[in-house]
């Protein structure tokens, strides 16, 4: 499956925003958005980086924020849009419910992996399950009462284990439950608009997609 291969801060300065691609990285000083550290957008600054942005970027840059977060190309991308649009409800809050509903998303929220892309990673080597079964598609959709866990011989595995104790503190969201001592996570409903903690205003991707 495709996936961005370029150098990952970039995207988070082009955003101006933390998008957390690097696990611990982020957190730390060594964050290019660290508020010690000097602020440079990609490519130095310019005219256009200085420039106001024009109502059709502001729309862009919202759904590019989105396409970065999850770590999903545009085809894709587009894809949930589509799906989200077809459903009955709010677009924008059902796109976000979907991109949620991704494995790797859920193996990222349970703590299991230091980021989406290293989640993402876990799924396609097939340390994960869902209800006992190896699933090694990031893209699968949770649905209520799957049960998501680490495969018991990949809990022995240096860096899955030393991932595991990194983030076993971590806060899981309201839809979904762990229980870190088994290496299990269940998911107990389909996630709201208040569920979702990523600051995205998804009304802007609607409006992006319907000019
Ligand atoms: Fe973004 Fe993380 Fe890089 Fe900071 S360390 S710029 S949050 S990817």
């Amino acid at each position: 499956m495709a996936r961005y291969l370029g150098p990952v801060c970039k995207l988070c300065r082009r955003e101006k925003q933390k998008l957390l691609l690097k696990g611990s990285r982020c957190l730390s000083e060594k964050c290019a958005l660290a508020p010690e550290r000097k602020f440079s957008p990609p490519g130095g600054y310019s005219r256009r980086f200085a420039r106001k942005e024009s109502a059709y970027g502001v729309h862009l840059r919202e759904k590019q924020k989105a396409k970065r977060f999850y770590g999903i190309l545009e085809k894709q991308f587009k894809r949930y849009f589509q799906i989200a649009e077809k459903k009955k409800g709010v677009t924008g809050e059902l796109l976000l419910s979907l991109l949620e509903r991704r494995l790797d998303n859920v193996v990222y929220s349970l703590c299991f992996a230091n980021s989406r892309a290293q989640a993402r990673h876990f799924v396609r080597y097939s340390h994960i399950e869902v209800n006992g079964k190896k699933v090694n598609i990031p893209s699968y959709l949770v649905k209520k009462g799957d049960v998501i866990s680490v495969k018991e011989k990949s809990r022995k595995i240096k860096f899955v284990k030393e991932t595991l104790e990194e983030r076993a503190t971590g806060e899981i969201p309201r839809w979904l439950s762990l229980d870190a001592k088994k290496f299990k996570g269940e998911v107990i409903d389909f996630p709201a608009r208040e569920d979702i903690q990523i600051p995205i205003q998804e009304q802007l991707i609607v409006e992006f997609y319907s000019k």
